[in-house]
Formats: structure tokens, C-alpha cells, sequence
């Protein structure tokens, strides 16, 4: 093996930054996060994994500990409520054993922090990542593997990864134009409240809905839905609110930011239809979060010489299948099985074959799973009516079974990645 090593840049720190750097740690190899904040800001969202990605972390990656180390609550299943509040249906996931894997809700923190610890570890193979905090780029140039930070510092790699997020500035760079994401339409509240505050002070909707029993429930009208659920084992309760940005009455373009915070009497006049039991909660917590949900079209190349788009930077999608992350998760799967067999520096050549390669397996998948996370995001009920004809697993045994890069490869008659 050669003493100078084989360097990798990670652009963005976030779920699909940290994932890469799991997914890519070996011998030989300098893994450099670089992320633009302190990554010290706590989110009050909560985030799941779907089987398709825990699958990968604990088995593919060798995860074992997850749940322990990293407080998540295997989720048991779906109850979904019409606005009136009756329940109406159920998907109990226990009953789908046949996904080797289980949907898990994080707090997103929890979750992050996790595989940052795992990317940085001593015990997984390979040298720990580096990751340097503060570090925002503001250009790359693809053939060269360069890029430039915000303080005019420019940093050389082999592969540079963009995981930088829907607002990708790495995006640009591979495509050579433009690509926005787009606005869907839709925002979501956000809000994260303590289960004991909610015994307290919303018992009704705790005889409804028992806050501590690990469901994901779903009240839903025809325009807008709650999304809810425990967190933490029960110690936090999540609920996302998901609006058409025309009844929000707040500006949608301002809510760009994680940090964005929604307005607590809007909201409520937006969720007036509701049952008093639901809205009994939205009178908690304190802080909303208000978030514009936006999507990518299929972008037509993730790749360009040396340089990959992964997550949200390649395709973004809607949160209404909760695949975001785990598409993200799927990408650095194929990232290591990829990359499994290379001990040496590869040439460009090399490098842009098996980044098209990754681009290849990844690209139909994700951009089928970003139309069916459009799909799941229409109206639940006809116009004027409360049956709901949504059914939140239509496309579950899609998303869940897949089984992962070196599988795709085999249907491609190529040879195996490791
Ligand atoms: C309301 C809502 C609920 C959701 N719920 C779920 C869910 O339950 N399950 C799920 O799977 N997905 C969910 N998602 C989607 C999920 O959050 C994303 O798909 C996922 O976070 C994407 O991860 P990422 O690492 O690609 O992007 P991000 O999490 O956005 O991370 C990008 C990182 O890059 C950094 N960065 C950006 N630009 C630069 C730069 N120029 N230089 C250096 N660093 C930079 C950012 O600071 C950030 O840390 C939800 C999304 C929303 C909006």
C-alpha cells in the first residue's frame, strides 16, 4: 500500500456526511469533513430511519449497538385518525418482520451525533474522519478536486463528496447551471414537547393518544395533516404539521432555515377543524419551528470527474414517506461497496467510472422514491369528505426491501462489489 493516502473530502456534515465517512473509512484513506456551522445548534425535530436504512447500519456496517448508544424507539406501527379524531386504520409494523430491520425515530440530534462518533472512532477500520467545524465552501472545481473555503483556503482531494444539503452550493458545480429546489407547496410546523408537560397539561389528548406507546399517529383533513409520535423512549413528543403554504397566512420564503420559527396563533387558525384534542397540544412547547418544504426534479448527472452529489444535495424529497435521511443512508452503501476494493489512489479516470457507477445504481431508485414521496404528499380524503383513502404503507415493500448496492449490482450481471 502506498504511504500517501488516498484523500476524500466530505462537503457537509450532516446525516449524509457522516454516513459517507462511515461508509468509506479503510486503510490508507484521509476522510476530511468540512462543515459550515458548529454543528452546536439543537434542532427540536425529530427524524426515522425506515428498515431499508437501519438495515445498513446495523447490519451492513456492523452498528450493533445502535439502539443502545443512540436513544432511538423502534416504532410499532401507523394510527391514522380523520379530523373528526376517530381512528380509521392501523398498519402495525411488527407485522412486517420480513424487512430484516426496524423503523426507528430518533431526536434528530441523537441520531447525528451518533455516527459522528461512529466516524470518528477509534474502533471502525481505518483512520478516524476528520471533521473541521466552521468550514464553509464556497467553490469547488470538479476536474481538479479543489476546493475553496469561505477564508480563501483551498483544499485538494481524490474524491470530494457533496453532501451539502438541499441548498447545495456543490450542486451547481457538477450540473454547470442552476438548480433550485423547489418549493412543493407545503410547509410544516415543528415542535418538540416533553411527554411529562403533555400529561400535564393536555390529559385529553393523552386519553386519546397514549404519548408514551412508540406509534407514529396521524390526524388527517384534507389539506393539512399532524404527524406525531414519541421520541427519546417516550421521554419527548414530536409533532410536524403539514400546511398548504396558502393557509400557513406566514411567509413561506422566510421559512428557509431550520431556525425559522413559526407563529403559534397562525397555526392554530390553521388547524382550527382539528379536534380540541389535538389542538390542545399545539398550545404547548416552546418553541415552533416552521419549515418550507422543498423538492428536487431528477437531476440529470449526480457526478462530474471527481466529485459525487449525495442526499439532499441529489435528490431532495419530501418528508411525507420519511425516506429523506434513509435515501441518504443508501448513497454511502454505495459509496463503501464501491470503493470497497481500492487500496491504491485512484486516477481521475478511475475515480469518475466508479462515481458514474455509483450515480448508475443509486439515480433510478432515489428519483422513484422522490415521486412517491410526491405522491404520498396529495390530499388524503376527496374534497369535502373525511375517509381517508391514503394508506400510510403503499410504498413501503418498495422502500423496505431493497437490499443494497452489491445486490444491484448482481441484477447488472457486473461483477460483485465486496
Ligand atoms: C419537516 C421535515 C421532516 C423530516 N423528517 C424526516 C424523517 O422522519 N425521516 C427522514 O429520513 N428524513 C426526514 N426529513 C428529511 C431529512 O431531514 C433530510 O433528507 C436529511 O437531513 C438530508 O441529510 P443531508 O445530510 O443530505 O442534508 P442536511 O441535513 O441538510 O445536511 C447538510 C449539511 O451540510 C452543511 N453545509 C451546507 N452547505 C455547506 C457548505 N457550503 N460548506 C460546508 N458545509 C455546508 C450544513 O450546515 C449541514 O450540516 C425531514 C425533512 C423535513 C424538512
Amino acid at each position: 500500500m502506498s504511504s500517501t493516502p488516498f484523500r476524500i473530502i466530505i462537503v457537509g456534515g450532516g446525516i449524509a456526511g457522516m454516513a459517507a465517512a462511515i461508509a468509506l473509512r479503510a486503510p490508507g484513506r484521509d476522510i476530511t469533513i468540512l462543515e459550515q456551522s458548529r454543528l452546536n445548534t439543537e434542532i427540536g425535530a425529530t427524524l426515522s430511519l425506515q428498515p431499508n436504512a437501519t438495515r445498513i447500519l446495523q447490519e451492513t456496517w456492523g452498528l450493533k449497538n445502535l439502539l443502545k448508544d443512540s436513544q432511538g424507539t423502534v416504532d410499532q406501527g401507523f394510527r391514522i385518525y380523520n379530523v373528526e379524531g376517530k381512528l380509521v386504520n392501523e398498519v402495525k409494523l411488527s407485522q412486517k418482520t420480513e424487512y430484516g430491520a426496524d423503523r426507528v425515530v430518533w431526536h434528530r440530534q441523537d441520531l447525528h451525533e451518533y455516527l459522528k462518533r461512529a466516524a470518528t472512532s477509534l474502533d471502525l477500520k481505518g483512520k478516524p474522519c476528520t471533521v473541521r467545524t466552521s468550514s464553509r465552501v464556497v467553490a469547488c472545481e470538479p476536474e481538479l478536486g479543489i476546493v475553496t473555503l469561505e477564508d480563501g483556503a483551498k483544499l485538494e482531494a481524490d474524491v470530494i463528496i457533496g453532501a451539502d444539503g438541499i441548498h447545495s452550493v456543490i450542486r451547481p458545480t457538477v450540473l454547470g447551471r442552476q438548480a433550485k429546489a423547489i418549493p412543493t407547496g407545503s410547509s410544516a410546523y415543528r415542535l418538540m414537547i416533553s411527554t411529562k408537560e403533555l400529561e400535564e397539561n393536555a390529559p385529553e389528548f393523552c386519553r386519546n393518544i397514549d404519548p408514551r406507546s412508540p406509534f407514529t399517529s396521524m390526524v388527517m383533513a384534507h389539506e393539512c395533516r399532524l404527524i406525531m409520535g414519541p421520541a427519546r423512549g417516550g421521554e419527548l413528543y414530536s409533532l410536524v404539521g403539514l400546511v398548504p403554504d396558502e393557509k400557513m397566512n406566514e411567509d413561506p420564503d422566510a421559512a428557509q432555515s431550520w431556525v425559522t420559527k413559526g407563529d403559534r396563533a397562525k397555526m392554530l387558525e390553521t388547524f382550527d377543524a382539528f379536534p380540541e384534542w389535538t389542538k390542545s397540544v399545539l398550545k404547548l412547547g416552546d418553541n415552533i419551528g416552521l419549515w418550507q418544504l422543498r423538492d428536487l426534479d431528477p437531476l440529470e448527472t449526480w457526478t462530474r470527474g471527481r466529485v459525487i452529489l449525495i442526499g439532499d444535495a441529489a435528490h431532495a424529497m419530501l418528508p411525507t414517506q420519511g425516506q429523506g435521511a434513509s435515501q441518504t443512508i443508501e448513497d454511502a452503501e454505495a459509496l463503501g461497496a464501491f470503493f470497497h476494493d481500492i487500496q491504491h489512489i485512484p486516477d481521475l479516470g478511475e475515480i469518475a467510472t466508479i462515481l458514474q457507477d455509483v450515480f448508475r445504481c443509486r439515480f433510478e431508485r432515489a428519483s422513484l422514491i422522490q415521486k412517491y414521496s410526491r405522491e404520498a404528499a396529495k390530499p388524503p380524503t376527496a374534497k369535502g369528505s373525511n375517509e381517508i383513502r391514503m394508506k400510510p404503507d403503499e410504498f413501503m415493500d418498495y422502500n423496505c426491501f431493497y437490499r443494497g448496492a452489491k445486490e444491484w449490482k448482481k441484477t447488472q450481471n457486473l461483477v460483485s462489489p465486496a
